[in-house]
């Protein structure tokens, strides 16, 4: 890679970085955490290990109030609380956690860790037996030498124990022993671990344990702190020296190890005592947000992992992730004292996780995106995610989400038990808020209890009753989330000055029964830039982030009234630009308050009691591709001279369809490429008829870009980036790098590479016209052609750039890949068959994009350079009427017979729109008298340079 553009790539990744850490008002530097100390009525960290800043209480002391209740409840009655009637992987009579000659992996451990703490939070009686009874299978399938579980897992990886499902387990079985004081349970932990500190290094570096190690580091210290056993120790050093290096270091970038293991240097600073190792915890955590996370809700873009050039908002983050993001700062905040940690869980539990799951709660998807259109089950097959099988729809979805349906019931009930921690001087914490009771011992030991009504998020008003058996001094830590500037703080009448956040303010005092805690967070409607994603913005007021408020369908695709499973589809639109100046944006926005009580679900677009009316344009050009999935990002402010129109925000955890990352749009703003990224191209050499691709498929920088026989990956094709001056950005639909010349250089046979987009003269390209169908693609920088090297037909040949010589290797086609529509310029309708007829001869007309399948059209390349248009619906193809030559003659389909009306060539505009050519008449597609009209007929006429003669593909 070059010196100079190394250079240009590190400074644009430290900006980011710089902007994903000042967060509001810059507050960082005056950011008041609290110091770890020894003490604590919590069974606190036991030397020699290091103390934390605070201590988690049991499952149960902690119980949810409002609308978290009601999220709970929703979890009991729904998916989590009945999973094992549907999923087979926890059918209690065939799985190996309860018969070990049985198949067994992380499904029961997911959903036990979820389930069992559901019901300790919430008491139920049933779930409570439930999950007593699977404890109590898997305590009596440990054997003599501590192993227990699936016998398999003994010599699953490399002949040796696969522990990572141990992981959960251990959190399950812990819970149940903070929640019922269980005197099996350490004991049973006990023999398991010495079993595993008995292991060789290879049971330490199993795929996914190797790298998700903090949660079992996690489990040593608990068990350390309860019985002193010194092999605990060696176990820990053990797990950080074997396990994946986390230290400043991302050793992976799938979403789910990140967000697990990032924390593992900061909790192993516990054992070793270096602050170093927390600082590289949060090291880790702005690297991966200020790179993948540059937009709002909390998350990062890993579908499944995070990929170099796949950072815009429709990108999704896995259901896994963001509990165990959230799981991760809860761990952190007790940890380190810091508020920020908190304000980040919250982020994610009111913003993120509601939408992750269906508003009744029995189905959840597979990933949840900022900007997000339409959830169907349906496979995106053009690169848009990493994954090949359908992610969005709403599912039980055994088999087919598998992990993120049994993993999420941890999400609600580890919120609601940490709302509120123990602190070290013997007091409490409120350390995230929701309307909750909390029962605890403080002081001497003696047990209060605090209730807090408030219905925040949706409100700003917080009110703490204390009830002791009577005066008591003790201390109560109150978090101030880093957005709110100007907290104010009564106690038993008397105000109370609290630092501005992100802080945790102390109130010390010998309490009364009865007192009153008053706490309001006034909450400020404000915008946040996103300068890594075209200058988008996203709203806030307090702790929620709002999204546009899109019409919702429900479309049924089966399964049960326990079970059931939805798509959600947009009824209303959604490619809104905010017409607003980001400087003053939030004066142009009107925040609205329904009052009253709280629903018991707010997280519906109909129940939600908050909401926001902002100013906005429709962006004409911003689409959806052709499976459904809206179209990355531009730039800011985007053209439009759509008429300014309010809209309705709603809070993002309530809208399952949404845009959260608002471009801007004014009249003299840029223009927006058509159709997004519109569609993808496979480009076609003449001499070898082998198709550009990236050279094993890399994804990384200065890639070497090759020839291959068209097999169908995705590396094979590209998207035109229009540049808005007749140059194109030639783009990679696998890995989101551009076209360029390795090194910039300007000689003949120079390599051509795939690079990302850092705006250098050598990524841009130009598509020069021969007549004939074929192009040559001139490089700006350089002036030279592509080209193959030694004019090669074989594959993994290298592309090279090459004066323009008149050799048929520096001529290509562009084949337009999959079913596309074809859209006028003039009146943006698409290209269909009238009545969807079927039959030759049947009128090609245009008509709104209604979706029917007479609108989609498939391009097919002739072996000279031309291309057959074929309807989707008729399998006919396009062609003129009789043969016609003339003007105004009619455009029709028919069956493909060969003659030359039926071939078409594109002629760049070099915009990204396109005239097509018939090769029989010369003439180019356009509509009768440029007519707007659903149902115009399509025509041929000479090219007279009208907007009717101008298509684009999407
Ligand atoms: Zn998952």
């Amino acid at each position: 890679m070059p010196l100079n553009r190394r250079h240009f790539v590190t400074g644009a990744v430290a900006t980011l970085l710089a902007g994903a850490t000042a967060g509001p008002a810059g507050a960082a530097a005056l950011r008041r955490t609290v110091a770890p100390a020894r003490g604590g009525l919590y069974t606190p960290n036991a030397a020699p290990l290091q103390p934390t800043a605070f201590l988690k209480l049991p499952p149960g002391a902690v119980t949810a109030r409002g609308w978290l209740a009601g999220q709970l409840q929703l979890q009991l009655d729904g998916l989590c609380g009945h999973y094992p009637e549907t999923s087979h992987f926890l059918d209690f009579d065939t799985n190996g956690w309860v018969h070990p000659e049985q198949d067994g992996w992380e499904e029961v451990p997911y959903w036990l860790r979820g389930y069992l703490d559901l019901a300790a939070v919430t008491g139920d009686a049933t779930a409570l037996d439930t999950a007593h009874r699977w404890v109590d299978a898997v305590l009596a399938t440990q054997q003599a030498d501590g192993f227990f579980g699936p016998a398999g897992l003994r010599t699953r990886f490399r002949g040796g124990p696969h522990f990572w499902p141990y992981l959960p387990m251990m959190q399950a079985l812990r819970s149940w022993e903070e929640y019922t004081g269980d005197a099996r349970i350490v004991p049973f932990l006990t023999r398991f671990l010495q079993y595993m500190n008995a292991q060789g290094q290879d049971a330490f570096e199993a795929d996914w344990l190797y790298v998700r190690w903090g949660d079992g580091l996690d489990s040593v210290f608990w068990l350390f702190n309860r019985t002193g056993d010194a092999f605990l120790l060696d176990l820990a050093d053990k797990i950080h020296r074997y396990g994946a290096d986390w230290v400043g270091n991302l050793p992976s970038l799938h979403n789910v190890n990140v967000a697990q293991g990032f924390r593992e240097p900061a909790q192993y600073s516990l054992r070793s005592g270096d602050p170093a190792l927390v600082q590289a915890s949060y090291q880790d955590y702005r690297t991966i947000m200020g790179t993948y996370g540059q937009f709002a809700g909390g998350g990062f873009a890993g579908d499944e992992n995070a990929r170099p050039g796949f950072g815009d908002p429709r990108q999704g983050f896995e259901t896994c992730g963001i509990v165990e993001f959230m799981a991760s700062h809860q761990l952190l905040t007790r940890l380190t004292g810091d508020p920020v940690w908190a304000d980040r869980c919250e982020d994610l539990a009111f913003n993120s996780l509601p939408a992750a799951l269906d508003p009744s709660g029995r189905a959840v998807h597979y990933i949840t995106s900022a900007n997000s259109i339409d959830l169907d089950d349906v496979v995106k097959t053009e690169g848009q995610f990493q994954n090949g099988f359908a992610m969005q729809a709403y599912l039980p979805a055994v088999d087919q989400y598998r992990c993120c349906p049994h993993n999420y019931g941890m999400g609600w009930p580890y919120f609601t038990e940490e709302l509120w921690l123990a602190t070290p001087d013997n007091g409490l914490a409120a350390a995230m808020y929701a309307a909750s009771s909390v029962t605890a011992k403080v002081a001497d030991g003696a047990s209060v209890t605090i209730t807090e009504d408030t219905a925040y998020p949706f409100s700003e008003q917080i009110t703490l009753t204390v009830r002791t058996p009577r005066d008591l001094a003790f201390p109560l830590y109150l978090r101030i989330p880093a957005w709110c500037a100007t907290p104010q703080v009564t106690v038993a009448g008397a105000p109370v000055t609290v630092p501005a956040g992100p802080a945790f303010a102390k109130v010390d005092r010998t309490w009364r029964n009865g007192d009153v805690v008053k706490v309001t967070l006034p909450q400020r409607t404000s915008v946040r830039t996103w300068s890594a994603n075209h200058d988008s913005l996203s709203v806030d007021h307090g702790p929620l982030t709002y999204s546009l408020d899109i019409g919702e369908r429900y479309e049924s695709l089966g399964g049960s009234a326990q079970f059931p499973e939805y798509a959600v589809h947009a009824t209303t639109p959604w490619n809104y630009g905010l017409a607003v100046d980001p400087g003053t944006a939030a004066s142009a926005m009107t925040f609205a308050a329904s009052g009253g009580p709280l629903p018991a679900n707010p997280f519906t677009p109909d129940a939600v009691p908050v909401k926001i009316t902002a100013p906005a344009r429709r962006i004409a050009e911003w689409t959806a591709d052709d499976q459904n999935v809206v179209t990355t990002l531009q730039a800011s402010p985007a053209l439009s001279v759509a008429d300014v129109e309010p809209v309705t925000l709603i809070p993002m955890g309530a809208a399952r369809l949404r845009i959260t990352s608002f471009p801007t749009a004014s009249p003299d703003g840029h223009p927006w490429s058509p159709g997004g990224e519109g569609a993808v191209f496979r480009i076609v050499n003449r001499n070898s008829g082998k198709v550009l691709g990236v050279d094993r498929m890399s994804t990384a920088d200065s890639a070497r870009v090759v020839q291959f026989a068209d097999n169908g990956t995705a590396d094979h094709l590209w998207h035109l980036v229009a540049n808005g001056d007749g140059w194109y950005r030639i783009r990679n639909a696998n890995s989101a790098k551009v076209l360029g010349v390795d090194q910039m250089s300007t000689s003949d046979s120079a390599q051509v590479v795939q690079f990302a987009d850092n705006g250098t003269a050598d990524h841009l390209w130009q598509l020069i016209d021969n007549g004939d169908g074929w192009w040559r693609l001139k490089n700006r920088n350089s002036g030279k052609v592509l080209g193959v090297a030694q004019m090669s037909t074989a594959d993994s040949a290298q592309v090279v750039q090459f004066a323009d010589t008149g050799t048929a290797d520096h001529l290509w086609q562009l084949v337009a890949d999959g079913r596309v529509r074809i859209e006028n310029r003039n009146s943006a309708k698409v290209l269909g068959v009238d009545q969807m007829s079927t039959a030759d001869s049947a009128r090609v007309v245009q008509f709104a994009d209604s979706g029917t399948a007479d609108h989609l059209w498939g391009f097919e390349p002739t072996a000279d350079g031309w291309l057959l248009i074929r309807n989707v619906n008729s399998g006919k193809v396009l062609g003129v009427d009789q043969m016609s030559t003339a003007d105004s003659a009619q455009v029709v389909q028919f069956s493909d017979n060969g003659t030359a009306d039926h071939q078409w060539r594109l002629l760049d505009d070099g915009s990204g729109w396109f005239r097509i050519v018939n090769r029989n008449s010369g003439k180019v597609l356009g509509v009768d008298r440029m007519s707007t009209a659903d149902s115009a007929q399509v025509v041929q006429f000479a090219d007279s340079g009208t907007a009717d003669h101008l298509w684009r593909l999407r």
